[in-house]
C-alpha cells in the first residue's frame, strides 16, 4: 500500500500543541501505517518489558488535519480497511492487569501471521478481526495521553473499531488533529491481561463533517448496529455513563419516546465490556440500526 504517512509519524499524546503532519480534505481518502503499540520494541520472545522505552509506547500516527473542521463540529471517520502487517506480540506482565497477582513471570510471546489468522504458540489459530485501540481527536485544551481514552476517543480498544466501522468525534480544534494507532490484530472484549495480539497495519480511511446535532459522541456504527462509547474510572460509572447517553441519543436524536426506548434498550440493546485494563475503564452500549430504521431514524450519509 502506498501511504500518506508512514508509521514513523507518531504522537504520544493528544493535545492542540502537536503540530498535524498531513492534511487532508473532508472525503478524501488517506492510506497510513501504524506501529504495534510498543513501537516495535519486542521482537522477539527475548524481548521483555523490562527493557522497553516506555516514552515510545502507544504511538498514533498523526495528527492528520482534516481542511474545513471546526470546533464543536461533528467529524465521521469511515474505516475503509483495517489490515493487521503482522506479527503480533503479547505480553504476560506479573502485578499487571486483572491478573496481576497471578502471574508470576513476565512473558512475551510473538504471533505469527497467516492470511486471515493468527497462530498463538504454534498451536491455537484464531481469526484476525484487526481493530485499532487508539483513535480520536485533540481535545480543545490540555493533552491526554494516547494510553488514556475519554471524550475525545483516544485508547478506547473496542473490538467494533474495525472495517467498515464509522466512528463521529466531536472537533475539538480547528483541523480536528485526528490520529489512530494501537492495532490488535484479534482481542477479545474486556482485555483483561492488558493486551490483544499487538500488531503494526495499514489504515484507510476518510473523514467528513456530518451535519448532525447532539449525537454523543465517542459514538460508532456499523452495519448492523450503532454503539455509544464510555470511559471513567470504574466500570460502574462508565457502563450508567453509557445507558445515560444511549437514552438521550434514541429520544433526543433518533425522536423515540422515553419508556420505548429504555424498554427497548432492555429487550434488544446490549451493554459490553471494551476494556478493563487502561487508567481509565471503557464499556460501549450497543443498538441495532434496524430498530432505529422502524422509528424512521437512520444517520446522514
Ligand atoms: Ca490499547
Ligand atoms: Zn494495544
Amino acid at each position: 500500500m502506498a501511504s500518506d504517512l508512514t508509521r514513523d509519524k507518531a504522537f504520544f499524546a493528544f493535545s492542540p500543541d502537536v503540530a498535524p503532519v498531513l492534511r487532508v480534505n473532508q472525503g478524501e481518502e488517506v492510506r497510513l501505517e501504524t506501529h504495534d503499540c510498543f513501537s516495535g520494541q519486542l521482537k522477539t520472545s527475548a524481548d521483555t518489558l523490562e527493557t522497553l522505552d516506555w516514552s515510545i509506547t502507544n504511538p498514533a500516527t498523526g495528527p492528520v488535519y482534516i481542511e474545513g473542521t471546526k470546533p464543536g463540529d461533528l467529524l465521521r471517520v469511515d474505516l475503509l480497511e483495517v489490515k493487521a502487517t503482522g506479527p503480533s506480540v503479547m505480553v504476560a506482565v506479573p502485578g499487571v492487569g486483572t491478573m496481576g497477582e497471578q502471574i508470576t513471570e513476565m512473558e512475551t510471546t510473538i504471533l505469527k501471521h497467516t492470511v486471515d489468522s493468527v497462530i498463538f504458540k504454534d498451536r491455537i489459530e484464531v481469526k484476525q478481526k484487526p481493530m485499532l485501540g487508539v483513535i480520536g481527536v485533540a481535545p480543545a485544551q490540555g493533552e491526554i495521553p494516547n494510553s488514556t481514552p475519554g471524550g475525545h476517543g483516544g485508547n478506547m480498544d473496542c473490538t467494533l473499531v474495525t472495517t467498515g466501522a464509522s466512528l463521529y468525534f466531536t472537533v475539538g480544534v480547528e483541523g480536528a488533529l485526528f490520529g489512530c494507532g494501537d492495532m490488535h490484530a484479534a482481542m477479545g472484549d474486556g482485555e483483561v491481561v492488558i493486551c490483544g495480539a499487538e500488531t503494526p497495519g495499514e489504515v484507510r480511511l476518510r473523514a467528513s463533517v456530518v451535519p448532525l446535532a447532539g449525537l454523543p459522541t465517542p459514538f460508532l456504527e456499523n452495519g448492523e448496529l450503532v454503539a455509544v462509547i464510555t470511559s471513567a474510572e470504574t466500570v460502574d460509572e462508565a457502563y450508567k455513563l453509557a445507558i445515560a447517553r444511549m437514552l438521550e441519543f434514541l429520544t433526543d436524536v433518533a425522536g423515540m419516546p422515553t419508556n420505548d426506548a429504555a424498554l427497548l434498550m432492555s429487550l434488544v440493546g446490549s451493554l459490553k465490556f471494551c476494556q478493563v485494563v487502561d487508567p481509565l475503564l471503557t464499556v460501549r452500549f450497543e443498538f441495532p440500526k434496524s430498530v432505529l430504521k422502524e422509528y424512521g431514524f437512520e444517520l446522514p450519509r
